[in-house]
């Protein structure tokens, strides 16, 4: 049949245009049902793992899944039992640390591997460091030291330059901060796609979140007390906060301006409206954030409800990141399928192979799996080096097939 966006003749068999994602049974309205990176979940889902790490088939997003839901569990049983140092140290590395481990698990990027990322890790936690003694530490530290009398005074106390230094101009210099590293290297003619650039832009926010983390929080480690007594409960919120909540609205936020620089398609789109929209949006969640949680800070249960809030805005960005790779891989797809140059795209698979997620049969220059309709551009490179290895029985996408 063929497909009504781009006209491919696609196999009776088939439930998506093997060369542009659409659906083909039923409406446009059930390829939102579909996200192209992880085709059993929606669009609009808060499914953290196969957002954040698009590279991940469903079975290797539930190891990394019960992998960060057992540390995280560790983590706070360690605050609860007073080792506040060990609680707040893993905490501020959990969700970085995992991300680096993943970068490597998939072998994103096999001719420039590990020394590149760790790179962007250091070169931003050492910009994140100086950030935050110059705000906190060096030129504002009376300012900072205001949140901490209001909290036992009340509201009235609050100082109006203090909450728009650290919750309004100190998300915008930070931000700047966050994309540096990752627009350089998104930059770069072999890191080009869009998903390099939201795992660039990742990769950076959460480093950013840890290195401030630990500067913030140095008193912890210097105070000579290895175990606390006092105030666990509300430890226990805080490490929470900034091992989930705080981590992670660094880094979605910071990937999506990064993956904005990167832009559908070949080569890198630069420094474009979107760009700047979408870097306007991760100061904006930080913003939001932080004003969220100094404000709630005068109430009963701040801590707690300065966490809720996080999450939400934690899901408006997860939301925001699945809606732009939705667009941008099927918009990338159909101009490949419509392309009249003759050339083929690099990111199309090659001869026939087999799908990662569902193991059924990939059409030569697929775009997407014509059957679960997940989009081939988010296969690892593993994956996908079997996928263009058709004479290789051994590979170990191929292993369900028979
Ligand atoms: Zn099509
Ligand atoms: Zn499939």
């Amino acid at each position: 049949m063929p497909c009504p966006t781009c006209s491919t003749q696609s196999p009776e068999v088939a439930l998506y245009c093997y060369r542009c994602g659409t659906s083909l049974r039923g409406s446009a309205s059930t390829r939102a049902g579909s996200y192209a990176v992880q085709s059993s979940e929606g669009v609009n889902q808060f499914a953290l793992i196969s957002t954040i790490m698009p590279h991940t088939n469903r079975q290797t997003a539930d190891n990394y899944r019960w992998a960060m839901i057992l540390s995280a569990v560790l983590i706070v049983a360690a605050t609860g039992l007073g080792l506040l140092p060990i609680a707040v140290a893993a905490a501020a590395f959990l969700i970085p640390v995992a991300y680096l481990v993943y970068i490597y698990d998939v072998n994103m990027w096999e001719d420039a591997p590990l020394p590149v990322v760790a790179a962007l890790f250091l070169g931003t936690g050492v910009l994140a460091v100086l950030v935050t003694l110059f705000f906190f530490r060096w030129v504002f530290d009376e300012q900072f030291n205001s949140f901490a009398a209001g909290g036992r005074v009340g509201i009235e106390s609050l100082s109006i330059p203090a909450l728009l230094i650290f919750a309004v101009v100190l998300p915008i210099v930070a931000e700047v901060a966050k994309n540096v590293g990752g627009v350089f290297l998104a930059s770069r003619p072999q890191f080009d796609d869009m998903i390099d650039g939201l795992t660039f832009g990742i990769a950076a926010g959460t480093a950013y979140a840890a290195f401030e983390t630990i500067v913030l929080y140095s008193s912890v480690f210097t105070s000579g007390d290895f175990r606390t007594t006092d105030g666990l409960a509300s430890w226990a919120v805080v490490v929470v906060n900034l091992m989930v909540v705080k981590a992670l609205i660094y880094g979605t936020a910071t990937g999506i301006a990064v993956a904005a620089f990167s832009g559908k398609g070949e080569g890198y789109d630069g420094f474009t409206g979107s760009y700047f929209l979408a870097f306007g949006l991760a100061v904006a969640a930080n913003i939001g954030y932080w004003l969220g949680v100094r404000l709630l800070a005068y109430v009963p249960f701040g801590q707690a409800l300065g966490l809720l809030w996080g999450f939400v805005i934690l899901a408006v960005l997860v939301v925001r990141i699945r809606v732009m790779m939705q667009a941008s891989l099927l918009e990338a797809a159909v101009e490949d399928a419509v392309r009249t140059d003759g050339l083929r795209s690099k990111r199309a698979t090659v001869d026939d192979s087999y799908c990662p997620e569902c193991e059924n049969l990939l059409l030569d220059n697929s775009n997407f799996c014509m059957v679960c309709g997940t989009s081939v551009r988010s296969s690892s490179h593993q994956a996908r080096r079997a996928m263009n290895e058709p004479t290789a029985p051994a590979a170990p996408t191929a292993g369900g097939v028979a």
